[in-house]
C-alpha cells in the first residue's frame, strides 16, 4: 500500500511506501510552513499570517520519493528555479506545485508538497513556520498557532533560527503602520501591488470604487457554508456586494479575503490551505494604469499568464513560467475575481495586508474537504483568537 502524491488531474506522480519490506517506512517528521518571499509569490500562497503559505514538504529520507520499479517520468513537470541553490517542480498543465528540490554540494534533497498528497494522517506533522520574519506581519503564523494542542513554533528564518512571538511585527513596518495612525504621514496607499516570482505577472489592485459594486455574485461557501445552506440564500437574492468591507458600508476600504481547502485549490497549488481576496475586475488594473486587467479575451489576456479549467466554467489562472497561482473565476460571474494573496507585495502592506483585506475569522472555506481535518480545525481556532 502506498500514498500517493497527484494533482488536480488525478494522475499517481509518486507513491510513498509504508512498511514495505523494500523500503523503510514513512515516519511523521515534523514539517514546517514556509513563509518566505520566494515561496510565496512563487506557488501564489500566503504563509499567512498574513502570508499566506507555501507547500508544506516532507523531509527524505523519512519517506521514499521514487519507486524504484517504475521512475517518476518529470516530463509533465515545468523546473522553475527560484534560487541558485533551489528547483521547485509544478504541473504544466495546472499548476500544482510537487516538488522543491535543494542542490547542495552533497547532492540534491528533494522535498515533496504535501497539498498533492491523497491523505497526511501518520505521514505528515507540522512543527513549526519558517521564515515569518520575511512577512513582516507574522503572516498566517498569527492564524495559524496551535495544531492538535501543540504550539507551533514560529522561526524568522530556517527551521532553528531566532524565534518570534505571536503578534510580532517588523520594527520598520510597526513604526510607519502607527505613524498613518497617528497621521503623521499620510496613508498614500491608493493601490497595492501584486506579482508572481518571476514578474511576469504584475497587476495592481485600486480602492474600492463605484465600480465594485457592478457584480452581482452568489454568495462564497466561506460566508455561507453550501452543504447546509439553502440555495436560495445562497443565490443572494439581495444582491448583497458582499466582497466590499467594512460590510454594508458607505464607504468601504478592503476586500474580504480568506483561506480555502477545497480539493480544487489544494490540487492546482500542491497546498493545503489557499488564501483569496474577492476584487472587482474593475479593481484590478494594469501597473501604474486605470486599464482593468482582461481574462476573457485571448487577445487581451495578461501574457504568460495560462488558464486551467479545473471544473465546467470554473477557470484558474496561473502564471506559464513559476507556477504561481494567481487568479480564479467563474464563468457566471465574470466580473468578481479571486485573486491569490501570496501575489501582493509585502512591502509596504505586510503579507497579511490587513489595510487591505478584512480576513474572515468565523470559517475556512470548504473546511469539510480538508484532507488535514486537524490543520482545519487548527486553522478555524487561529482565526478566532485573532
Ligand atoms: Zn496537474
Ligand atoms: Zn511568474
Ligand atoms: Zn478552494
Amino acid at each position: 500500500m502506498g500514498v500517493h502524491q497527484v494533482c488536480i488531474k488525478g494522475v499517481p506522480l509518486t507513491r510513498f511506501y509504508e512498511r514495505s519490506s523494500r523500503m523503510p517506512s514513512p515516519r511523521p517528521g515534523q514539517n514546517g510552513f514556509h513563509h518566505e518571499e520566494n515561496g510565496n509569490h512563487s506557488n501564489g500562497n500566503h504563509s499567512n499570517g498574513g502570508s499566506l503559505h507555501v507547500p508544506t514538504v516532507i523531509d527524505p529520507p523519512t519517506i521514499n520519493v521514487v519507486d524504484p520499479e517504475d521512475p517518476l517520468d518529470l516530463g509533465d513537470l515545468t523546473a522553475y528555479k527560484t534560487s541558485k541553490g533551489v528547483t521547485r517542480y509544478f504541473c504544466s498543465s495546472c499548476s500544482a506545485h510537487l516538488f522543491f528540490v535543494h542542490h547542495n554540494p552533497d547532492g540534491d534533497k528533494w522535498t515533496v508538497s504535501v497539498g498533492a498528497l491523497e491523505r497526511t494522517d501518520g505521514i505528515v506533522k507540522i512543527g513549526y513556520h519558517i521564515w515569518v520574519g520575511d512577512t513582516l506581519d507574522g503572516g498566517m503564523a498569527d492564524q495559524l498557532r496551535k495544531i492538535d494542542g501543540v504550539e507551533l513554533k514560529r522561526y524568522s528564518e530556517k527551521s532553528g533560527s531566532e524565534e518570534l512571538p505571536v503578534g510580532w511585527k517588523d520594527k520598520a513596518f510597526l513604526d510607519k503602520e502607527k505613524q498613518q495612525a497617528d497621521g503623521k504621514v499620510a496613508d498614500k496607499q491608493d493601490r497595492v501591488q501584486a506579482h508572481c516570482h518571476c514578474g511576469t505577472i504584475k497587476f495592481e489592485i485600486t480602492r474600492p470604487s463605484e465600480a465594485s459594486t457592478i457584480p452581482s455574485s452568489a454568495y462564497p461557501d466561506l460566508l455561507y457554508p453550501y452543504d447546509v445552506t439553502h440555495l436560495s440564500k445562497v443565490a443572494n437574492p439581495a444582491d448583497e456586494k458582499w466582497w466590499l468591507r467594512p460590510a454594508h458600508s458607505d464607504r468601504p476600504t478592503k476586500y474580504l479575503a480568506g483561506h480555502c481547502m477545497c480539493g480544487f485549490c489544494r490540487l492546482t497549488s500542491g497546498s493545503e490551505v489557499q488564501s483569496w481576496a474577492y476584487v472587482p475586475i474593475y479593481n484590478i488594473v494594469e501597473p501604474g494604469t486605470d486599464t482593468p486587467i482582461c481574462l476573457e479575451e485571448d487577445e487581451q489576456r495578461p501574457k504568460g499568464l495560462k488558464q486551467y479549467m479545473a471544473s465546467p466554467a470554473r477557470y484558474r489562472e496561473f502564471c506559464a513560467t513559476c507556477g504561481a497561482s494567481a487568479f480564479w473565476w467563474r464563468a457566471d460571474s465574470p466580473d468578481l475575481i479571486c485573486v491569490s494573496v501570496g501575489l501582493i507585495d509585502e512591502a509596504n502592506v505586510g503579507a497579511r495586508a490587513e489595510s487591505w483585506f478584512d480576513w474572515h475569522t468565523h470559517r475556512v472555506s470548504y473546511i469539510e474537504k480538508a484532507v488535514s481535518s486537524s490543520l482545519g480545525r487548527a486553522l478555524e481556532e487561529g482565526l478566532k483568537s485573532i
